[in-house]
Order: structure tokens, then C-alpha cells, then sequence
């Protein structure tokens, strides 16, 4: 079996695990659960916050005013939705579109380590706050990194970790949103980048068998 074919067989398969998670309590209220949209051998993966009311319905992430215009975004740069993929940190939907919980976050980040694993994406554009916190593993907010990519190690994968502003935000701020565009333009060449695999583990440096030591009784 090709290798992309058994990447979307377990991210299929992986789906529908979490399609019945009841982890949080988000599960209470959800419709259903948003796990991710693409391509599952995507050189490029964008992670959200979480599902808003028009995703919650329809099950699929950024299809709402948002999604439009990374839709768009990603036009600009010669990519369609397909050939991406697209997931959040949180795959239910909080109340209200509520900030997400830590404990939510801490309930569900596994899954999106999990499809980072699968997926195996040369670069993650994190959007926002939340992902970029969660996938960096630092407190610096979006303000202050968007645009400067790290290499990080995540899902056991050597991957640049590219964080954006989230267009939500940018929707309402032209400001954000000609950042946004100006960070998006340099998404080509982040793709065209050689990222060293993950070094195997050192081997354990052989240790000498200690010998017990004998007691001179006489
Ligand atoms: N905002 C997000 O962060 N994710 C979505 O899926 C939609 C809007």
C-alpha cells in the first residue's frame, strides 16, 4: 500500500476515535466534533483556535468569515484548501466561542499531536495565540513573533513552526490584516526549506557490568 494511502487510512481511522471523545466537557455541548480538512500528506498545516458556530455545524474547520479568507490568503500564494491542512487546537466547539479553557487544551492537544505525527507537514502556521503558545511551548504572544519561524520538534517530526496572526482577528483590523498578507507571501519559500530529520536517539553508552565485590573473608 502507498504511503500517502495508509497516512489517510489512520488519519481516518484516528477521526473517528475522536469523533466519541467525551474527554471535556465540551463534549456536553458540541454538535459534533471538528477534527481536520485536507490533505493528509499536506507539506502544510495550519492549526486554529477552535470550531466557531458555522464549523460546529458542518463538522469541517474555517468554513465560516474566517475560513473565507484564509481560503483566500492561500490562493495568493498559488495553494488551494485541498492541497493544505487545516486543524485547531480545540476540536469542539467552546460556548459562545469562548476563549479556550487550559484544561480543555490540555484534554485535547493530543490529538493534534497525533495528527502532526500522521500528517508529517514540512511547516505548522499556527494562527493566533492559542496554537502558537500551545506548539511553541512559550508564553510570547502573537504580537511579538508572528512572521518569525522556528524550527521546533513536534509529533516526533523536525517541523517550522510559523506563526500568524489569526485572520479572524485580521477580518476587523486592516491593519493585522495587511501583516497577515505580508507574513502569508513568505510561505513559498518557508515550504521550499530543508528541515534535517530528527536525529534517531544517542545509543546508551555501553555500561561496564559492575562485578560484586568479594568479601575477603580470610
Ligand atoms: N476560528 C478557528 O480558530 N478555527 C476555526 O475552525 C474557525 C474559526
Amino acid at each position: 500500500m502507498a504511503a500517502d494511502t495508509r497516512t489517510e487510512l489512520a488519519l481516518l481511522a484516528y477521526g473517528d476515535v475522536v469523533a466519541g471523545c467525551t474527554d471535556c466537557t465540551l463534549a456536553k455541548t458540541r454538535t459534533q466534533v471538528v477534527f481536520g480538512v485536507g490533505s493528509p500528506i499536506a507539506d502544510l498545516m495550519f492549526v486554529g483556535e477552535a470550531p466557531g458556530f458555522h464549523e460546529d455545524k458542518q463538522g469541517i474547520p474555517f468554513v465560516g468569515a474566517a475560513g473565507q479568507l484564509l481560503t483566500k490568503l492561500l490562493a495568493g500564494v498559488g495553494l488551494a484548501r485541498e492541497e493544505v491542512y487545516i486543524a485547531n487546537v480545540l476540536k469542539c466547539r467552546p460556548p459562545g466561542n469562548r476563549d479556550p479553557l487550559p484544561d480543555e487544551i490540555e484534554a485535547c492537544e493530543r490529538h493534534l499531536f497525533k495528527q502532526i505525527e500522521l500528517i508529517r507537514p514540512k511547516v505548522v502556521a499556527t494562527l493566533g495565540n492559542f496554537a502558537t503558545k500551545l506548539l511553541s511551548g512559550k508564553p510570547a504572544g502573537i504580537t511579538r513573533v508572528h512572521g518569525q519561524e522556528q524550527e521546533v520538534v513536534l509529533g516526533g517530526q523536525r517541523v517550522l513552526l510559523y506563526p500568524l496572526f489569526h485572520p479572524a482577528a485580521a477580518l476587523y483590523t486592516p491593519r493585522m490584516l495587511e501583516v497577515l498578507e505580508a507574513d502569508f507571501r513568505r510561505v513559498p519559500e518557508l515550504l521550499g526549506r530543508e528541515t534535517a530529520p530528527v536525529a534517531p536517539p544517542e545509543p546508551e553508552p555501553a555500561r561496564s557490568v559492575e562485578q560484586p565485590v568479594q568479601l575477603g573473608l580470610f
